[in-house]
């Protein structure tokens, strides 16, 4: 079955809407409110706080959302993996002390598989749960999901300190041989590691205890379910598409990018350079029109620090593309385009939009230049002093001041014959990020995932959220 981004979002609300009297709540912005301690809302129930603390109790115990959600820790992994955006949209039905587990799977059985809904063959799905959550096991079962598809996971446990917390469950879509990318018997081969053939596609947490300031869990009085799901990750199933990025969400935005580059074409691949940078492009015009929609604007510190290093990044990549002007603020009415059934506002903005990204990409320019300078006069002065290397603090000088990613300075080194100072720049990045962290001072509980949110340069796995999703998960 083959659905558009469209029918796949009203497909999923109106399942949980009509079917089983969930409210649907229509997408908060991307700047959370009222949370000092989110930079973003990264994800659905990031917006529902205080109807998991208890603090409110919504008219309607159940909802559901699709909500716009963005990772600063996954802008590293864009273009390089299949699976991950900047911004992305998070699927998802809650139960704020109403159902629980059993209903929770068998819903999720229903949408998965039954003919009307996905319609997903279920020797397609695999699911991970907690080791000890049988209950879980025993529900995904008698929903349909074959026995040997269940993988038992230790690190299937949603805590991030004091709080709600309890057991999550994943569901991932088999996407067949031709995505292997492990050779058979590798550790690293089971849904939830490291081979791109089983996709994740959705996460169901069951919070049932109360993490206690003593460290000990308590049962919680009424039991909540939160889900996400990943709307462009379930599009590239259904559109047979090879990564998030040959969808309906995001070609548009390419092929408005191939318009204006210096006649590159693009190809669906993994390691291309240039389709790496149409990715990219795409992924970040995409999250900075939404972002300065959503009342955030370039600057030099948090959320606008963010902002700064997307249209910087992603102009380094239009230069790739052979694009030396301003070019950004053309694709936003593309972006509006393709999201102005779900959100109209964008486009009817865009000329504002337009505006500030226009105004930032001009500033950059000349920024750019200036970095260039500085680039040309240290590598006229290493080959004068016969050295081979560019120094690691000038590198990160390029970096942090004049936006020039390790990359692109690497690369104006070879084209000279000489290396970068890679480990310097390493110390650097490193003295900055810790400096960084000292000025946050401590956060606790949900703050945790700021930490890692905050700062856009750390290419880590995303470890905030569900703090025991690490890597290196065991099968046990
Ligand atoms: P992954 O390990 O694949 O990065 P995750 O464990 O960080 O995923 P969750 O925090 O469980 O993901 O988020 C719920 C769902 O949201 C995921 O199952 C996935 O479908 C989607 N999702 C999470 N991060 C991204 C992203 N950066 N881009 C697109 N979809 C995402």
């Amino acid at each position: 079955k083959k659905l558009s981004s469209e029918q796949v979002r009203d497909m999923f609300l109106d399942f949980f809407h009509d079917k089983h009297h969930h409210t649907i709540k229509h997408s908060a912005s991307l700047v959370p409110k009222n949370d000092p301690s989110l930079l973003w809302i990264n994800s659905g129930v990031a917006t529902m706080k205080r109807y998991f603390d208890g603090e409110v109790v919504p008219k309607n115990r159940r909802i559901t959302s699709s909500q716009k959600s963005l990772r600063t820790n996954d802008i590293e992994n864009v273009g390089r993996t299949r699976r991950h955006q900047t911004m992305f949209e998070m699927l998802g039905n809650f139960s704020v002390g109403d159902y629980f587990r059993d209903q929770a799977i068998a819903w999720a059985c229903d949408l998965l598989m039954n003919p009307n809904y996905f319609g997903w063959d279920p020797n397609r799905l695999y699911v991970t749960a907690y080791p000890k959550d049988h209950d879980t096991k025993r529900d995904w079962i008698k929903g349909g999901i074959p026995k040997d598809h269940i993988v038992n996971m230790k690190s299937n446990f949603w805590d991030v300190g004091e709080g709600p917390c309890g057991p999550d469950t994943e569901i991932f879509y088999d996407r067949g041989p031709k995505f292997d990318n492990l050779k058979p018997g590798d550790p690293e081969d089971y849904p939830g590691g490291e081979n791109n053939r089983w996709l994740e596609v959705w996460d169901i947490v069951l919070s049932q205890f109360n993490h206690e300031p003593d460290g000990s869990y308590k049962p919680l009085p009424r039991k909540n379910i939160d889900t996400g799901m990943g709307l462009e990750r379930v599009v590239s199933v259904f559109q047979n598409a090879p990564t998030n990025f040959e969808t309906d969400l995001f070609l548009p935005i390419i092929h408005a990018t191939e318009k204006l580059s210096d006649n590159r074409k693009y190809v669906p691949s993994m390691t291309n350079r240039d389709t790496i940078a149409f990715k990219v492009i795409a992924d970040h015009i995409r999250a900075v029109t939404f972002a300065i929609n959503d009342g955030a604007l370039p600057s030099n510190v948090g959320r606008g620090y963010v902002i700064r290093r997307l249209i910087r990044r992603a102009t380094v990549m239009g230069r790739r593309l052979g694009i030396d002007h301003p070019f950004l603020y053309k694709l936003v009415p593309v972006v509006g385009k393709i999201m102005q059934h779900p959100y109209p506002e964008v486009y009817k903005n865009r000329k504002y939009l337009e505006k500030v990204i226009h105004s930032e990409e001009v500033s950059f320019d000349a920024t750019l230049a200036d970095g260039l300078k500085l680039l040309k006069s240290v590598l006229a002065d290493v080959k004068k002093s016969h050295k081979k290397i560019i120094p690691g603090d000038v590198a990160f000088k390029l970096y942090d001041t004049y936006g020039f990613p390790l990359q692109l300075t690497a690369e104006y080194a070879h084209e000279q014959k000489l290396d970068v100072d890679k480990k310097g720049f390493k110390v650097g990045m490193k003295a900055q990020q810790e400096r960084a962290r000292k000025a946050r001072g401590n956060k606790q509980a949900m703050g945790i995932q700021n930490d890692l949110l905050v700062d856009v340069k750390t290419p880590s796995k995303y470890v905030g959220y569900h703090q025991l999703h690490v890597n290196g998960a065991k099968i046990t």
